[in-house]
């Protein structure tokens, strides 16, 4: 062996598995929330979370997954055919390399938007995706998990998206509305917990209170009733 064959033999599998991530499914099918609803839309959901939110619907990410390198997640992304890309989880910041995804997504002219939980730093993802960042309400069980800088680096066509489970919890998303002047930095979602608050109960209170926020619910959810893959 060389001496660059050797370097090449002690480099390769590091840089392999740099350019991978620990995926939970890829699949296809309607965007359900925020401000690329109703597109039909490609969902990459990365593994993992170090969150643990009490109404969480996606705990199957939590653990499993399987290793994919970047360049095949690309492939099996064009292969839908789909205009928009949505990174998900689970925490998809918390693989490092969905950074890199997130940058090739964007290079490759996706629209592109990352689902994240608002607790890890996002100050590192590319600007041209759209990122949908939470603010963890108390009543997740993980409010006090928010990384309040974070709302500095949010661009205007990014969301701030509120899951909301009571009446306290709404009343705290009102407050936090007015003291980081969330309404001023990007579209701020008001969005019901299922089961936990009625959705029209939601609609009423923002109408009363005549709130600059978008109410929403779960697309995918009313179309699927959130089963696995859609
Ligand atoms: S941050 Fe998202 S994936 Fe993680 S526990 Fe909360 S809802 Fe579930």
């Amino acid at each position: 062996m060389s001496g660059d064959d050797a370097r090449v033999a002690s480099t390769t599998p590091a840089a392999v598995v740099a350019e991978r991530l620990r995926i939970t499914e890829i699949f296809h099918s309607i965007q359900g929330e925020a401000d690329a609803i109703g597109w039909r839309t490609v969902f990459v959901r990365l593994t993992g979370c170090p969150l643990r939110c009490v109404w969480c619907d996606t705990e199957y990410s939590f653990y499993g997954g399987d290793w994919h390198a970047i360049e095949d997640i690309l492939a099996e992304v064009a292969s839908h055919g789909a205009g928009h890309v949505c990174v998900t989880g689970g925490e998809p910041l918390a693989q490092k390399r969905c950074l890199i995804l997130l940058q090739k997504l964007c290079d490759a002219g996706y629209e592109v938007s990352l689902e994240t939980s608002g607790a890890l730093d996002v100050s590192a993802v590319d600007p041209r995706v759209h990122k949908v960042m939470d603010l963890k309400a108390p009543d997740s069980g993980e409010s006090r998990r928010n990384l309040w800088s974070n709302l500095d680096c949010l661009l205007p066509h990014d969301q701030i998206k509120i899951v909301i489970a009571s009446r306290g919890d709404y009343e705290w998303a009102c407050s936090m509305l007015a003291e980081h002047a969330l309404a001023d930095r990007c579209m701020v979602l008001f969005s019901p917990v299922h089961g936990a608050v009625q959705p029209r109960e939601l609609a009423e209170w923002i109408i009363a209170d005549r709130l600059p926020v978008r109410f929403q619910m779960q697309l995918h959810k009313l179309l699927w009733n959130d089963a696995a893959g859609h």
